[in-house]
């Protein structure tokens, strides 16, 4: 493959943009093709090279790069009748409406413009509807770009992990490992009646793709509830992609008192979300007094690309096609590391996947999980299967970023370009499409 485009672009970009990027994990070394345009399931560089895309845009792309009629017919008369007023339109009705009708644990719901923002106003709300301070999140978990939760460190000993953070915000955030039950409840004892919320994704999926282990989410429910503080799911990444309509909380029965929304709910346009039980979200102003606002906020745009996206995926059996695709993914893929690299974890539900480069495993797989891992005490590599955000960092990182990425992109597969980034199926991948990309990993491990 020629890159001499995209390599000349990276060459000006560096002079006028930090890295060159305009988001951090972009800044593919040594340096990322250049994206040209989209094209159903596959992407197309500025070199004209083609990819079967697996990072769909990191999560927002629920039925690939080519928008269905509907979709593109609602976004073009938005934005030519005028893209945005600062007067509330229908819309924005119609699109929470749809959120409150599949979603039961969310009676009303606040449109903001990114999945930080989502976070960061969360945060606020759990603070100011309980009156308390500290918060819980997983270690390592990823909640955006936002000062309470860049945080390093185990409990209460944490730091802010970028400069510009002042100390004291990571003074009021305690973290503990995903799928850890006593730490959650250590916590709690040590410091329950100070805690606003625990916070986390019901499904790591910025740290590898690390499944709750049996009866997790239910502790964190239930210790949140007996001491008066909240639980917010964090579903930027799995909400309307993990348990279809009604979300991963759906999925796992567990019901938030808050959660995120960002990526799929804005159809490809920049967006985030707060729902909840109404006599929580009604604290934010200016219904209650947790002050919330945006100039952007609710853009007509977005609303009509997220709520057109949304009708078209419920119409449209769009769940079974990539759920399905992403089963025969994650078990062709299992079949292929039982040959290649037994100790390597295959992670990931319904239309997310991600092989994990496990160091250790069973000498022979049996009884595993057949299309990713599911935490199953039962099964035989239950002990090396990574369980929390340390146990991914703990595998052939290294290997997977620097050598296994640019095998499968060589091949013309893109995959999101660390062993972090979940990665996802589409609606406009097909069948082809997954048999070449499993010849492709037969090839890269
Ligand atoms: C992507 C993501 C965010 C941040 O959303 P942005 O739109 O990038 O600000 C927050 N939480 C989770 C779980 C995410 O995956």
């Amino acid at each position: 493959m020629n890159y001499e485009q995209s390599r000349s672009l990276y060459d000006r970009a560096l002079s006028v943009l930090p890295g060159g990027v305009n988001s951090s994990v972009r800044a593919i070394q040594p340096y990322p093709f250049f994206a040209e345009k989209g094209d159903g399931g596959h992407i197309i560089d500025a070199d004209g090279n083609k990819y079967i895309d697996f990072a769909m845009g990191y999560g927002p792309l629920l039925l690939g790069h080519d928008l269905p009629e509907q979709v593109q017919s609602a976004v073009q008369k938005r934005a030519s009748e005028g893209p945005m007023y600062g007067a509330p339109t229908e819309v924005e009705v119609e699109l929470a409406e749809f959120v409150v009708r599949h979603v039961p644990s969310v009676e009303m719901i606040r449109f903001v413009n990114s999945g930080t923002e989502a976070t960061v106003s969360a945060v606020r709300l759990a603070r100011g509807y309980t009156g308390r301070d500290k918060i819980v999140v997983m270690e390592s978990g990823y909640h955006g770009a936002q000062e309470s939760t860049l945080v390093e460190g185990e409990g209460s000993e944490t730091q802010p992990s970028s400069p510009g953070i002042p100390d004291s915000f990571a003074e009021h955030t305690i973290t503990v490992p995903f799928n850890d039950e006593e730490a959650i409840h250590d916590v709690f004892e040590a410091h329950g009646d100070d805690i606003a919320a625990v916070m986390t994704e019901p499904i790591l999926g910025n740290y590898g793709i690390v499944h709750p282990v049996e009866g997790y989410h239910e502790t964190l429910r239930e210790v949140t509830e007996d001491h008066g503080s909240l639980l917010i799911f964090d579903e930027v990444i799995t909400g309307f992609r993990v348990g279809g309509l009604g979300c991963a909380q759906s999925k796992f029965g567990v019901t938030p008192d808050i959660t995120t929304f960002g990526k799929i709910i804005g159809g490809g346009f920049p967006v985030g979300a707060i729902g909840g039980r109404a006599e929580i979200i009604e604290e934010f102003t200016p219904a209650g007094e947790v002050f919330q606002s945006g100039t952007f906020s609710g853009h007509p745009v977005t609303m009509a690309a997220g709520l057109e996206t949304l009708r078209y995926a419920a119409k449209n059996d769009v769940y079974d096609h990539v759920n399905t695709l992403g089963e025969q993914l994650r078990s062709g893929l299992t079949d292929i590391v039982a040959d290649q690299a037994p100790e390597y974890t295959v992670a990931g539900t319904d239309s997310m996947f991600k092989i994990l480069f496990t160091r250790d495993g069973p000498d022979e797989m049996t009884d595993h999980c057949e299309s990713g891992c599911r935490q199953r005490a039962e099964c035989s590599r239950y002990e090396y299967c990574p369980k929390d955000g340390s146990d991914v960092a703990d595998g052939q990182t290294e290997r997977w970023e620097r050598l296994f990425w640019e095998a499968m992109k060589e091949q013309g597969i893109f995959l999101t370009p660390n062993q972090y980034e979940s990665q996802f199926v589409c609606e406009a991948h097909t069948e082809e499409d997954i048999e070449q990309t499993l010849e492709a990993y037969k090839e890269a491990l």
